[in-house]
């Protein structure tokens, strides 16, 4: 288990956005994200909202699948 250092609550996730072929890390509680290959911390997680505009989706049509738990 990771715990998520940006909230210090969630657990971390990686997880597959189908469409875009994009694998991220994600915590479940506050939906902070990492790329696959980042090692999370407090100054490089981006807002998984915000990500989902840089790849112009919504977060309603765009389904992710949780891989495992990190
Ligand atoms: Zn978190």
């Amino acid at each position: 288990m990771t715990i998520c250092p940006r909230c210090e609550q969630g657990l971390l996730e990686l997880v597959k956005i189908s469409r875009c072929e994009l694998t991220i890390k994600k915590c479940a509680e506050c939906d902070a994200v990492w790329g696959a290959a980042v090692d999370p911390s407090r100054e490089t997680f981006i807002q998984y909202q915000l990500l989902l505009d840089v790849l112009g989706e919504s977060e309603i049509e765009i389904p992710y699948e949780v891989l495992r738990e990190l």
